[in-house]
């Protein structure tokens, strides 16, 4: 007797699958589709409201293999959240009727997304693609496939669906059009699907704005130019970047002068792995972010020798590592094909201004920076700047969450299932904003700083086109106390103008910082509190008394905090000068442990070349400002402790042109000594629940007469400082018995401090959640902001 076909069997029954996730946009039903084929199984599946939803019948054993196959095996762009099965009664089940096969069928509810996919490097299957010189999409640079290409980079609403993208111009051909309906191809509705003969094409200009070349010949001439070493704009996937022979002195320093970007250190861009590996040490953890679907760009430690490729000595010259990516586009495989050195790769933007993304802005405004400029007609609808990632003491950390990342959600603890509506503006500088929708939150792409009145404007464009992308309706927005704050002001002023009632939560900073590593975490919202350690810059403090916070420790959950321990708080001189005049913290820390008595201690020290610099400040009106309290706000910053320190060691003293560079530049000079065993840091001064740092500035002023180096002087200094944030967490632990430490806030990002800090707390049997998927620094505010809103 022959077989009788799976399909009928006797004890097969009906049964409802329901994925939820990023399912949408990026080729699950043709997956789900040839799964089912490959158990025989008959059924449908559709795209609805909720994500994907699969009808099969079938036996017992085998759903159970087949949902863990879809776990296992799904496409790369795709993201499960949730697998729901259920078994549906015989008696409702007439879609299965008159089925005899497995069939992707049309929603019934429109084709709105759950969640937005992010864009994603090409695929290796597509880059087979374009270096066969028999396939027709040979050296095609826009070449995709429902695995890879452009997403949220191109989406202008939803649903996904082409004629809703900046692919609308382009009119597939047969052959495209085959296979975008065919289910068995890789390209089965991949909405950017497009060939030489139907798809965008790029174009080549020179500075005075002619346009000088198209298709092929464009990009051999780029490859030219770039050998020669000039410098070329080049249009990627969410905006445009600056490209030149990063071994050329000459043409890395003509970028710096006139992009006016003269410290700030500047990415790289690699042919492949090996390419980096002459300039870098590599790990197997940072071998997969270089080559994760993403493409961020990814600190790397230095190689003190580079072999072969000589990099210049401007890229990074105050830093000991590289930031480094891999090409992300065709196009750029295309280009880095031909070429044996890295480029340096860095945002195409003016002054503080976001990066551009408009064929006519590029040609306007880069015409003065880059040699030539290389575009394509397929609009950028959505900016995403690349992410920059780096990992700490083995852990993958973010520092700029943009393109490739947003807007993936972040999932939450159930507890917040019902929580929606919900809009955070995040801080003011490396602003990001949140949305909290059916109990997931959905983290902005990094938008920048809020100062430069572009990239407000940009953060209201996108609030807007969120709202719309997601569907999604105001009911509470959150933001930051401070009340000066742009992003503070702009939340206001929503309210304000809003139709309907909305709800203004304003939450401190550092609580803030704090919880947005719990929700990542997925800690549940309930009455457990956490020690939580944030090392900052400056935040708007809790006490509404005008001081500000950032070195502090705290009980906190998502409902509440409360303060109870901090850095001892040193006067701001100047106010806001203190941000970007290191010397100024150098001199507020040093006047303030001479035990106000300033003479004596520059007498003592009168050799010393940081006293004669400071005797060249007008000093006795910085003292006066300090004794009437005049534009001299206290403040507990760890970040300005950092650049008080590296104001003393002479490291960017006068004047800092990025945030954070005097830190970095301590930490680069601390790097050598830190973890020597040889090495004791400065005396820790520990007084109740204040660190004070006499120890430290006596430590430095005694050093500095005996001449010792700056190396070792930074290495004791940020010894000091861990050996105290160490010893007051411990105490903290111990006397509010509590075992779950959280670190957040920008200071984290000090990698030595940090390897050092977890190292210890483990060794303490403490318990340890840092941030992974948003950032530690600003970027990350939104998403805590939003989870206490959550409460309130
Ligand atoms: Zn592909
Ligand atoms: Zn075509």
């Amino acid at each position: 007797m022959l077989p009788i076909p799976k399909v009928w069997m006797p004890h097969n029954s009906y049964y409802q699958i329901r994925v939820q996730g990023v399912v949408q946009g990026v080729g699950f039903r043709p997956f789900i589709w040839q799964l089912a084929k490959k158990y025989h199984i008959i059924g449908n599946v559709r795209n609805d409201n909720q994500g994907v939803l699969i009808q099969i019948r079938t036996d017992k054993k085998t759903i159970k293999e087949f949902c863990q196959q879809i776990k296992s095996l799904c496409p790369p762009l795709a993201k499960i959240d949730k697998i729901i099965t259920k078994k549906i009664d015989d008696n409702k089940t007439d879609d299965f009727k008159n089925l005899k096969s497995f069939k992707i069928i049309k929603s019934i509810l429109g084709e709105a997304l759950t969640n937005l996919p992010s864009d994603a490097i090409t695929c290796s299957d597509c880059l087979d693609d374009v270096f066969d010189k028999n396939n027709h999409r040979y050296l095609y640079p826009f070449t995709n496939c429902t695995n890879c290409g452009p997403r949220i980079s191109i989406i202008q609403q939803i649903p996904y669906d082409r004629k809703y993208t900046s692919m609308a111009k382009f009119i597939m051909c047969d052959s495209c059009q085959s296979e975008y309906d065919d289910p068995q191809n890789r390209r089965f509705h991949a909405q950017p699907n497009a060939c030489p003969k139907c798809g965008p094409q790029v174009f080549l200009y020179d500075n005075k704005t002619l346009q000088i070349a198209t298709k092929n010949q464009a990009i051999s001439q780029t490859i030219e130019f770039l050998k020669q070493g000039k410098i070329v704009a080049i249009k990627g996937l969410g905006g445009f970047t600056l490209c030149a022979d990063a071994t050329s002195n000459l043409a890395v320093k003509s970028l710096r002068l006139r992009k006016k970007k003269y410290a700030k250190a500047l990415g790289l861009l690699a042919k492949d792995i090996k390419m980096i590996k002459k300039c870098a040490h590599i790990n197997n953890k940072e071998q997969d972010l270089l080559q994760h679907i993403s493409s961020p760009i990814v600190l790397l430690q230095k190689k003190t020798k580079t072999f072969q490729n000589k990099l210049s000595d401007l890229i990074s010259s105050e830093s000991n590592s590289y930031g480094f990516c891999l090409p992300s586009t065709a196009l750029h495989h295309i280009i880095m094909r031909q070429i044996d050195n890295p480029l340096i790769y860095t945002s195409a933007n003016i002054a503080d201004n976001p990066q551009i993304i408009k064929n006519s802005q590029a040609l306007d405004n880069l015409a003065s920076i880059a040699d030539f400029i290389l575009i394509h007609d397929r609009k950028i609808i959505n900016r995403a700047d690349d992410s920059v990632m780096e990992v700490i003491n083995n852990n993958s950390t973010i520092i700029r969450r943009a393109r490739g990342f947003a807007p993936l959600p972040i999932d939450l603890h159930d507890d917040f299932k019902k929580s929606d509506g919900i809009l955070a503006i995040g801080g003011d500088k490396k602003n990001t904003f949140c949305l909290i929708k059916n109990g997931t939150a959905i983290l902005s792409s990094h938008t920048g700083n809020l100062n430069n009145y572009a990239t407000y404007e940009n953060l209201q464009h996108n609030i807007k086109l969120y709202q719309k992308l997601y569907d999604f309706k105001i009911k509470k927005i959150a933001c930051d106390k401070h009340p000066n704050y742009i992003s503070t002001k702009f939340a206001t002023s929503l309210v304000e103008k809003s139709a309907h009632k909305i709800k203004l939560i304003k939450t401190q900073h550092h609580h803030a910082h704090l919880v947005s590593v719990l929700s990542e975490h997925k800690k549940a919202n309930n009455d457990t509190k956490y020690l939580g350690v944030a090392m900052d810059g400056l935040g708007y403090g809790g006490d509404n008394d005008g001081t500000l916070w950032g070195g502090e420790f705290m009980l906190f959950n998502y409902k509440n905090y409360q303060r109870v321990a901090h850095f001892a708080p040193v006067p701001l001189v100047g106010g806001d000068a203190t941000s970007y005049e290191p010397w100024r913290n150098t001199f507020a820390y040093l006047y303030q442990n001479s035990n106000n008595n300033w003479q004596e201690m520059t007498k003592k020290y009168a050799d010393l070349e940081i006293i004669k610099f400071l005797q060249t400040k007008p000093i006795k009106n910085m003292q006066q400002m300090i004794e009437q309290k005049i534009n001299s706000p206290l403040s507990s910053s760890a970040g300005r402790l950092f650049d008080a320190i590296a104001g003393f060691l002479n490291l960017n003293r006068e004047k800092i042109h990025f945030e954070a560079q005097a830190a970095m530049n301590l930490q680069t000079q601390a790097e050598k000594y830190f973890f020597d065993k040889n090495i004791q840091g400065y005396k820790i001064d520990i007084k109740d629940n204040i660190i004070n740092w006499q120890g430290l500035w006596q430590g430095l002023l005694e050093d500095s007469k005996q001449k010792k180096s700056t190396q070792i002087m930074a290495a004791k200094a940020l010894l000091c400082i861990s050996e105290s944030i160490l010893k007051m967490t411990i105490k903290q632990s111990q006397k509010h018995d509590i075992k779950n430490i959280v670190l957040s806030g920008g200071m984290w990002q000090n990698k030595l401090l940090l390897t050092k800090i977890i190292r210890s707390l483990k060794q303490n049997d403490l318990n340890v959640l840092t941030p992974s998927q948003a950032p530690s620094n600003d970027g990350g505010l939104s998403l805590g902001q939003a989870l206490i809103a959550t409460n309130k």
